[in-house]
C-alpha cells in the first residue's frame, strides 16, 4: 500500500496570503494589441504605468 501523504512534504505553513492586491495583473501580454504595458527587466512582472511614464523599467517592488 502507497502512502497517500509523504512525511517530508507535510508543510505546515499557508501560502502566502499577502500578495499585491493593487495590480490587477502580474504582468503585460507583449503579444497583445491593447495592452501596451512594460515589464519590469528586473524581475519581468508588469511596471506600474506611473512609473513607465517617468521612463522608468523597473517596477516598484525593485525600484
Ligand atoms: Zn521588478
Amino acid at each position: 500500500m502507497v502512502e497517500a501523504l509523504p512525511p517530508a512534504r507535510r508543510g505546515r505553513r499557508s501560502p502566502s496570503a499577502r500578495v499585491h492586491a493593487e495590480t490587477p495583473r502580474s504582468y503585460a501580454d507583449p503579444f497583445a494589441e491593447d495592452d501596451d504595458g512594460a515589464n519590469c527587466i528586473r524581475c519581468g512582472y508588469l511596471v506600474e504605468p506611473a512609473r513607465e511614464k517617468r521612463g522608468l523599467l523597473t517596477c516598484a517592488g525593485c525600484g
